[in-house]
């Protein structure tokens, strides 16, 4: 589902469901749930009408792809033939259109995105400070939808959840985004802590938003 412009491939729900069901039979002592992360979901208008996103636990939605023309294209791809600052400005600015979206979508995921293939050798190290006011905007844009702000554990850096509660944000959701097993909850034990100094706490169970 990386390319918005194009109708993503159905998700074989029923197959998901059914897997999870055997992970849930295999792992009696794990609590399971289910959950899908919904690629640039102001341009996926229609995939309510390809899976009933009422039967997931968690809808995730998250931008990996900004236009370019007729096309588009991730960040990291960008870099290549655009000012650093320019893309980055560009990827908060269509956040801000995201969070407005009427797609169903709990959480908001990695608004870090585009810092993750920043140029640093052609542009030096990243410094958030110069796009505070972008972050902060689609921060405020995210509260006022209503939706969580995931805590991407292993890239975690302070200001994310500091402004987060200082936009408004409620509730935020923890993630790896493990993409192997020996990945998962890498940094965890860091990330909760600079969550817990920005005020928000756990509730009453573990997959639960924390809120403040
Ligand atoms: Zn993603």
């Amino acid at each position: 589902m990386h390319d918005g412009r194009l109708r993503p491939p159905p998700l074989e729900i029923d197959g998901y469901l059914a897997a999870v069901d055997r992970c849930r039979a295999a792992y009696p002592q794990l609590r399971v749930l289910t959950g899908v992360e919904l690629g640039q979901p102001h341009l996926v208008g229609d995939v309510a009408g390809t899976v009933d996103l009422r039967t997931l636990d968690r809808v995730v939605g998250s931008l990996h792809t900004l236009p370019v023309g007729e096309e588009r294209a991730e960040p990291r791809g960008l870099y290549e033939d655009h000012d650093p600052a320019d893309v980055v400005h560009a990827y908060l600015e269509e956040m801000v259109v995201m969070a407005g979206s009427g797609t169903r979508f709990d959480v908001v995921a990695h608004l870090d995105y585009a810092v993750r293939s920043w140029p640093t050798a052609r542009a030096g190290a990243f410094d958030v400070t110069r796009f505070e006011d972008g972050f902060r905007q689609a921060m405020r844009a995210i509260a006022r939808s209503g939706r969580a702000l995931e805590m991407s554990a292993a890239l975690l850096q302070p200001w994310m959840p500091r402004w987060w509660a200082e936009e408004g944000g409620r509730a935020v959701s923890f993630a790896s985004d493990a993409h192997v097993p020996d990945a998962l909850g890498v940094r965890s034990g860091e990330a909760v802590a600079m969550v817990e100094a920005a005020g928000f706490r756990p509730g009453a169970r573990p997959e639960d938003l924390w809120r403040r």
